[in-house]
């Protein structure tokens, strides 16, 4: 589907600067991009004090502009307790994404002339005919789903969570991308210090039909929140926002006054006139935050920030994206003490109540995929992130519907076997090379009688309050007490 389309390619970008940028590309923008947020890591945003914007034009859009906020509420209940979500690839019934044609006045060039023309162009809208929830019973959320109010409610008949994949840092040309055509807001655009409107650069190219966006532009700021309160009006349970990295700089009103026959007269403004693009990228992300919560507080953002990155305080929950597995490498990449570090780096996130999710891409062809399965789901909640995958034709669909519980215990390691005991079950995890057998004492609060392996659902007996299991070398396994298995 289109927006998956969108997101590998978005995906494939963020990779490419992380991950491939030694072999490829060195002199492109991608790696200025990577540049430019690794050191924002270290300057951003912490040293900029709070800027005031313009008045007049936030009267004049319309727009409502919550103070600053550094302040870390907790994410809600539900989202405290998730295990996994999914994008449900497959979940949605004859899912179709079409370009409705639709009579628009726009100008347009006739040779040497320059004029108001009705011409047909497209809107973009997504349908279904109907949503089978069977394939990811359990799943705490269901992200990227179709922009339709049906999708909403179909998912929400059937007990799920589910946000649509938004984004703000570009705009699409060729259609209506989030109600918005460009050439009726040319005013949106970022323009570089020589006065040109940038192509989205991405895995070393640019984009012919994606512009970048001002995050600066009041303009911009109202037709964003006008999609945001769409999507929640319709139903939806938060949003999913991709690319919450660094902005590149605009100069748009530097250029105002240069004439182009293709528009109406426009002005390109600044809401913070003081600032940078990061700043007030920063506060959008603030004002749409503030605009979901309105809905009610169980509603969340979900960022594609990156983890350890200053605009991840924005989101309840920030992703690590290509967790472990990956489409762009084969096997394993991350390791176990990788994990953790970043869990330990990130504590100051997690301890506030936030979430990470951790998303893993699976390779289905690969003979080991369950087990695959089985070692990211347990590393990720072994430090409390969200794992996020589809798990459909791994062999391991029954983890949607592990419901582990809060831990009641910290992560406990001794030669290279960690555990975790939690509410509904343990968590064992063998980073060795050989088999090892491990005895656990259960806390008195843990009444089980007896617990199934997911992997194989047999059943381990609790013997006197103990446990013991024998986990293969680089194998990880889950075991719940039954009865809290969804059913
Ligand atoms: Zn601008």
């Amino acid at each position: 589907m289109e927006v998956s389309k969108i997101y590998r390619i978005i995906v494939k970008t963020n990779l490419t600067m992380f991950v491939q940028t030694q072999k490829r590309i060195c002199n492109s923008i991608s790696v200025y991009f990577a540049i430019l947020l690794f050191s924002s890591i270290l300057i951003f945003p912490h040293a900029v004090k709070a800027q005031l914007y313009n008045k007049e034009l936030a009267n004049k859009y319309d727009l409502s502009i919550p103070p600053p906020s550094e302040k870390l509420d907790p994410a809600p209940k539900w989202l405290q307790k998730a295990d996994m979500f999914t994008r449900g690839n497959g979940i949605w019934k004859d899912y179709k994404f079409i370009l409705k044609d639709t009579l628009i006045t726009r100008i347009v060039r006739r040779r040497e002339q320059y004029k108001s023309l009705q011409v047909t162009e497209q809107y973009p809208v997504e349908t279904i005919n109907s949503f089978d929830g069977s394939l990811v019973k359990g799943v705490a959320l269901i992200s990227h789903v179709p922009h339709s109010k049906k999708v909403f409610e179909e998912a929400h008949k059937q007990g799920f969570k589910v946000i649509p994949y938004l984004h703000f840092t570009d705009i699409h040309t060729n259609y209506a991308d989030q109600d918005v055509f460009l050439f009726q807001h040319p005013e949106i655009l970022v323009v570089d210090k020589n006065g040109k409107w940038v192509h989205i650069p991405m895995d070393g190219t640019e984009r012919l039909f994606r512009f970048l966006t001002c995050a600066n532009s009041p303009s911009y700021w109202k037709l964003s929140l006008a999609y945001v309160k769409k999507m929640m009006e319709w139903g939806a349970d938060g949003i999913f926002i991709d690319n919450v990295g660094e902005r590149v700089s605009c100069y748009g009103p530097k250029f105002n006054g240069t004439r182009n026959p293709e528009f109406p007269p426009y002005v390109h403004e600044h809401l913070f006139p003081d600032t940078t693009e990061n700043y007030a990228w920063d506060r959008m992300l603030q004002t749409i935050r503030a605009l979901v919560k309105s809905y009610g507080e169980e509603k969340i953002i979900v960022l594609n920030s990156g983890i350890g990155t200053p605009l991840q305080k924005n989101g309840d929950c920030c992703m690590w994206e290509s967790f472990i597995y990956s489409w762009a490498w084969e096997g394993r990449h991350h390791t176990w003490e990788d994990v953790k570090k970043k869990a330990r780096n990130n504590a100051w996130y997690t301890n506030a109540g936030r979430r990470i999710t951790a998303m893993s891409y699976l390779d289905r062809s690969r003979k080991g995929v369950k087990e695959d399965a089985f070692w990211a789901f347990s590393a990720a909640r072994l430090v409390d992130f969200v794992w996020w995958t589809t798990l459909n034709g791994t062999g391991a669909e029954v983890l949607y519907r592990a419901h582990m519980g809060k831990g009641v215990e910290p992560l406990t390691e001794a030669h290279k076997i960690a555990y975790r005991i939690f509410e509904n079950g343990i968590i064992v995890l063998n980073d060795s090379d050989k088999e090892q057998s491990i005895e656990l004492i259960l806390p008195a609060r843990f009444r089980a009688k007896h617990l199934v392996n997911l992997f194989n659902n047999q059943v381990v007996k609790v013997t006197k309050g103990t446990v013991k299991v024998a986990v293969a070398g680089k194998t990880a396994r889950v075991y719940t007490i039954p009865e809290k298995l969804m059913q």
